[in-house]
């Protein structure tokens, strides 16, 4: 039987409780234990898929096409736990579930209940993810204790530890201790009462992390292990760790954390051991080379709006011993102040995926720099799109074409609404979506990259290249190097005649790990370390990346010109 981890937090959101339950199945994993891992989001849409960026952040989508929260993103990136729609559920999805049961008449006449019936459904979705072959299961509650919403999932899992055993569940709260600048003092009262609110609810924390700015003394520790009545050594302090959040497993694993889960819960462990993820952590942390990319978006003020595309970036960084510094570039500026302004100096510019009008005139002029300019140029999903746009209107000379996204009477809708779309009205969960197989044309700098004929990539969009302009497009320069296995889809494209202008229609960035970074970034970086631009610098300031010499170097290795 699987042992159950609840993850939940106090005093304040944003904690860093996905990263956190990451790091703990990371550390479990490091112990030779089989982990899952899934989130409760207490709002009330049925998924974040209909939600705006800004509210909500990225939506991070699965191999089997379930639209979730970005943290699932953080448990792929930093596990190996098979991550699907039974990993994510929200308020909105159990009481929709709820309540198609009781339309069915599968309650039988009884009048349904907050407690019981709501509670009973989340405990099934709990139990979906101790699957057979896992050890221990792990559930974060998003929000935090004292949220009205929060309330019937932290009555599921404190009846879910009664149901099991105590023995068989473990309690972490995430909490915060601030330090008052103007008393110069740390203080536990926000904590103490966070734990307070987690107890009135019946639940005691077997294990607090503390995220704090400064380390907790041995004194202060003690003091919050006898108001929360959680043992000292289960007391653990958590300093910011940025930029590297990738540290965060470590900071655990140097206070015990992955030896007290172990002992509470009675785990039987054989061997297993960090090395990998240290590793990693060493050469993300001494770079040998640098450079700089531009990320245009629409939702760039946002932290998280674009969490995988940036981390996936760091990846293609680390796979290449480069820093890469992010410029984060908000499309319309680029249509107030120009391509020049916005992207002088950068050694590569990335689109990624979105949605709508806005910023989409910014984008396409990026586009249209790199090839231009011969920027090293990754179009991801909208990213694709928007390059599609810029080479019909100025490679093809058909300067009306348009996605019939943004203009539905364009005279060339070079991109256009899916075949198997026309005719869905809702907007929830209806895009195509999940994991699809790419047919790659070898000796395409996609092919070369990869180095397999077939691949397998996440999918989240509505509509597609034309496949009237396929023969246009390709006798100007574009090559169509990733087709669906049908061949009826455009699923990659390259310029012939550039550095490195490739675009896909998938969303490579929910594949990459820091430990095995994603093809196409690893190439992506690649590229921008051998352009001339005057980035491709050593970390300590000298060039490297000079065309010719080092590594990745122009007309070397994978991702040659074909
Ligand atoms: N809006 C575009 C579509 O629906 C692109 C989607 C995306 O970038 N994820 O096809």
């Amino acid at each position: 039987m699987a042992k159950h981890i609840f993850v939940t937090g106090g005093v304040v959101s944003s904690l860093g409780k996905g990263l956190n339950s990451a790091s703990i199945g990371l550390l479990l994993e490091s112990r030779g234990l089989r982990v899952n891992l899934q989130k409760f989001d207490p709002y009330v849409n049925v998924d974040p898929g209909t939600m705006s960026p800004f509210e909500h952040g990225e939506v991070y989508v699965t191999e089997d096409g379930a639209e979730t929260d970005l943290d699932l993103g953080h448990y792929e990136r930093f596990t190996n736990a098979v991550i699907n729609r039974d990993c994510n559920f929200t308020t909105g999805s159990i009481y929709y579930s709820v309540i198609n049961k009781e339309r069915r008449g599968e309650y039988l006449g009884k009048t349904v209940q907050i407690v019981p019936h709501i509670t009973n459904e989340i405990k099934e979705c709990i139990r979906k993810v101790a699957t057979p072959g896992v050890d221990v299961a792990i559930s974060e509650i998003g929000g935090i204790v004292g949220d009205i919403e929060s309330q019937p999932f932290l009555e599921a899992i404190r009846q879910f530890g009664l149901e099991v055993g105590r023995q068989n569940v473990l309690y972490v709260h995430l909490t915060l201790v601030p330090y008052l600048r103007a008393a110069d003092e740390i203080k536990t009262k926000p904590t103490q009462h966070a734990v307070s609110l987690l107890r009135q609810a019946g639940i005691q924390p077997d294990v607090l992390i503390c995220r704090c700015e400064k380390p907790l003394s041995q004194e202060l520790k003690a003091k919050i292990a006898l108001f929360t009545s959680v043992e000292k050594e289960a007391v653990i302090d958590e300093k910011d760790v940025k930029p590297y959040l990738y540290e965060i497993p470590l900071l655990l694993k140097e206070q015990g954390m992955d030896n007290i889960i172990i002992k509470r819960l009675g785990l039987k462990t054989d061997g297993g051991n960090l090395q990998g993820w240290e590793r990693m952590l060493e050469r993300l942390k001494n770079p040998r080379y640098s450079t700089e990319i531009a990320v245009v978006g629409k939702y760039i003020g946002h932290q998280s709006a674009y969490e995988s595309i940036y981390e996936s970036i760091v990846h293609g960084g680390i796979a290449n011993d480069a820093r890469v510094k992010v410029r984060r570039v908000e499309a319309e500026d680029v249509e107030d102040k120009g391509p020049e302004a916005c992207l002088d100096g950068v050694s590569g510019i990335l689109v990624p995926g979105g949605f709508g009008e806005r910023g989409i005139e910014g984008k396409i002029a990026s586009a249209r720099y790199a090839r231009e300019k011969e920027v090293p140029y990754f179009g991801i999903c909208l990213g694709l799109q928007c390059a599609t746009i810029e080479f019909a209107r100025n490679a093809c000379g058909l300067k009306k074409a348009n996605s019939t996204e943004f203009d539905k009477d364009t005279p060339h809708p070079v991109i256009s609404l899916l075949e198997e779309q026309r005719g869905i009205k809702e907007m929830g969960g209806t895009m195509r979506l999940g994991a699809q197989d790419c047919l790659l044309l070898p000796g395409t700098r996609a092919h070369a990259a990869y180095g397999q004929n077939k691949v397998s990539e996440r999918h989240r969009h509505r509509y597609e290249f034309n496949n009237d302009y396929r023969e246009l497009f390709d006798s100007h320069g574009m090559v169509l190097s990733g087709l669906s296995p049908d061949g009826k889809l455009v699923e990659t494209m390259e310029l012939r005649d550039h550095p490195w202008f490739v675009c896909v229609q998938f969303h490579p960035e929910f594949k990459s790990k820091p430990t095995h970074p994603h093809p196409l970034f690893r190439e992506f970086v690649k590229a921008t370390l051998t352009v001339d631009k005057g980035q491709g610098v050593e970390a300590g300031g000298q060039r490297s990346g000079v065309r010719g010499q080092g590594l990745g170097v122009r007309g070397q290795g994978p991702g040659v010109r074909g």
